[in-house]
């Protein structure tokens, strides 16, 4: 008994002394970056992110704002590649999936995977709408419809300012 007892008290002082040992090397303004930490630690702050965005995209992604039908850089884009979320870089669409709906925002059938989407019930402006937000960061990015065209029948409608688009190379 008393062997195992000792045997989880030196396990336990491991752990201490490894924590201690992770957070006296990261420096204190930065999040942890370490490959091995959760992902929440890489996410951008709010402060960066105030930073680096327009006003434009913070509004949209932080405020679940819209921006105007016709108006965004992505609606009318037809190159190769990867939308991923603004804010944190997770890849949400591809151009493969993406097609005319003639709303005047980027439409897509399909996300990337399913869990870089994250769907929520939206009950706001007296309407009942699907909320799309990024699966990792949980910024804003629009809202998903049943009115799409095969093979998922779903129609993704985007706003241009939640995405960053990296062309295929
Ligand atoms: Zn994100």
């Amino acid at each position: 008994m008393n062997r195992i007892l000792l045997l989880q008290i030196i396990l336990l002082s491991q752990l201490i002394c490894a924590c201690g040992q992770s957070t006296t090397n990261s420096t204190q303004d930065l999040p942890i970056t370490n490959s091995n930490t959760m992902n929440d630690s890489t996410l951008p702050t709010n402060q960066e992110l105030r930073q680096r965005l327009t006003a434009e995209q913070w509004y949209i992604t932080q405020e679940k704002g819209t921006e105007r039908a016709f108006t965004g850089e992505y609606w009318d884009h037809h190159e190769k590649g990867i939308y991923e979320c603004v804010c944190c870089g997770l890849p949400l669409f591809v151009s493969d999936t993406k097609f005319e709906s003639g709303c005047g925002w980027p439409s897509f059938f399909q996300a990337v995977k399913k869990e870089n989407v994250k769907e929520i019930l939206d009950k706001s402006h007296g309407m009942i709408r699907t909320e799309i937000t990024c699966g990792r960061c949980g910024a804003h990015l629009g809202h998903v419809f049943n009115d799409g065209p095969p093979p998922t029948g779903l129609r993704y409608c985007l706003n241009s300012g939640a995405m960053r688009f990296v062309p295929s190379k």
